[in-house]
């Protein structure tokens, strides 16, 4: 599917499990958000097209604007010496740096599509920050699910061969009718939960 698709849909697929608070909701939104979109990381060896340039410019706004909320509000999550002054954070994050330099370089659909990948990427962000960990998972598994359903095949068990369904076109009329179930669901989800978390806040 569109990048756009799989950003709604791995976003809403997210909120759906988030819990009904602010934070919940914000940590939902930056792991939904990265972990919908990584796997075509490896279509950097393609010249990016437009929607692909407009889904990641719509996840770094998401990742962002949720991160600068719980950067302000939760600082301790993010402080800056608590990150970078424990071991386990950096070797974790150098890990991911390599995962993510191999898996750009490789073939659409390829390892960055695989559970390989899925698990290993998963690990580390778990133990970078945790809370997002569970989101960036959901978000990859949409990926993989939505591509899966294409005509393209997918490497899902990398190196074995890939393969797909053979449903739909990544471009037809079933991405645009998950892209609006996606979209639709986030609005829902969102304003869902959020009236959720002021109800509890006032009772
Ligand atoms: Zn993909």
């Amino acid at each position: 599917m569109m990048s756009k698709t799989h950003l709604a849909v791995g976003i809403a697929a997210s909120l759906a499990v988030a819990p009904a608070s602010v934070e919940g909701l914000c940590f939902a939104l930056m792991g939904g958000s990265v972990g919908s979109l990584i796997c075509d990381i490896d279509r950097n060896s393609e010249r990016p097209t437009r929607d692909y340039k407009q889904g990641w410019g719509i996840a770094f706004t998401v990742f962002f604007a949720a991160f600068m909320h719980e950067s302000y509000v939760y600082w301790q999550h993010f402080r800056a010496d608590t990150i970078f002054s424990n071991p386990v954070v950096l070797i974790c994050l150098g890990l991911l740096a390599v995962l993510l330099l191999f898996s750009a370089n490789g073939s659409h659909r390829g390892f960055s599509h695989s559970l390989l990948m899925f698990i290993a990427s998963s690990v580390l962000i778990f133990f970078v920050n945790r809370q997002t960990s569970l989101f960036y998972g959901i978000g990859f598994l949409t990926h993989l699910l939505l591509d899966v359903i294409n005509k393209k095949p997918v490497r899902i068990f990398w190196p074995a061969k890939g393969f797909c369904l053979n449903w739909f076109y990544a471009d037809g009329l079933a991405n645009r009718i998950l892209l609006l179930t996606g979209v639709a669901g986030c609005a829902a989800l969102f304003m869902l939960k959020f009236q959720l978390e002021i109800v509890s806040f006032f009772s």
